[in-house]
């Protein structure tokens, strides 16, 4: 069976195409569990995320395509969060209570630095990247002590524009995992890096084998801004994952996981 989990909507300003160009396109390409987790509010960086009056908006479109399309592919709602380290207080308790059916945590901010987006690329040559590891993996650790989140997104973005880890990241690396597994998280294997300037899906082949190790549960997103992002490198990133040895994937319904055979 095939899942995907993390797909976007035109109410985070940076998506283009409708929910139902998103689904029909799902069908089509055969996925079975599919799933909208689109940026969440919050009052931070505005412009790239829905606003907390949308929420509502949000949840019904999905709910409504649930119905239309409920004999032809199980459809989930969730979102994904923004984990700002040391910022929980901007984390909006709306979405907390909302009965989604899993919140993927996120980081796309080192303090204010969004380093995944190209507007912000010329901050690279200021920074020292093995602090920058430093202070991103010490992020995930703390959001999955937080225990707020189902599904840790893109475990290794900070890689995007080619600055991968070096070896004195592993320790800490290592750690987050540990935490991931202590806190019973899912790993998104996000095939949205196949796109960008790295050329590598998240998180790397060396991080998912220390995964598979701590036998951490995976789940797959293609992290879709648009409709041809439906589905994309999924063939290379299971064929990545089932070399490795996972033989299942995770999702959630109501935060309550459930596997399936990939
Ligand atoms: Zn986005
Ligand atoms: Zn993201």
């Amino acid at each position: 069976m095939r899942v995907d989990i993390h797909n976007h909507t035109i109410l985070c300003n940076h998506a283009h195409g409708s929910v139902d160009e998103y689904i029909k396109r799902a069908i089509e390409l055969g996925i079975d569990i599919y799933g909208f987790s689109c940026h969440s509010p919050m009052k931070f960086d505005p412009k790239y995320r829905m606003r907390l009056e949308e929420l509502d908006i949000y949840y019904k479109m999905i709910k409504n395509a649930q119905k239309t399309y409920g004999n032809k592919i199980q459809i989930l709602c969730g979102l994904e969060v923004d984990f700002i380290d040391n910022r929980q207080d901007l984390i909006e308790q709306k979405i907390l209570d909302y009965p989604f059916d899993y919140l993927v945590g996120s980081i796309h901010f080192l303090d204010e630095w969004g380093f995944d987006n190209p507007e912000f690329i010329g901050e690279y040559v200021k920074k020292d990247m093995e602090e920058c590891w430093r202070k991103y993996l010490q992020a995930i650790t703390h959001m999955a002590q937080t225990k707020l989140f189902q599904i840790v997104g893109h475990f290794d973005l900070l890689k995007i524009f080619g600055h991968t880890p070096n070896i004195k990241s592993y320790n800490l690396i290592k750690k987050a995992l540990q935490t991931i597994k202590d806190t019973q998280m899912v790993l998104e294997i996000n095939s949205a890096g196949l796109r960008k300037p790295v050329k590598e899906q998240y998180p790397s082949v060396n991080i998912l084998e220390i995964a598979k190790t701590l036998e951490i549960p995976i789940t797959f997103g293609s992290d879709a801004h648009s409709v041809d992002q439906v589905g994309y490198g999924y063939k290379e990133c299971l064929e990545i994952v089932k070399n490795i040895g996972y033989k299942k994937a995770t999702y959630f319904i109501n935060k309550i996981p459930h596997e399936i055979e990939i």
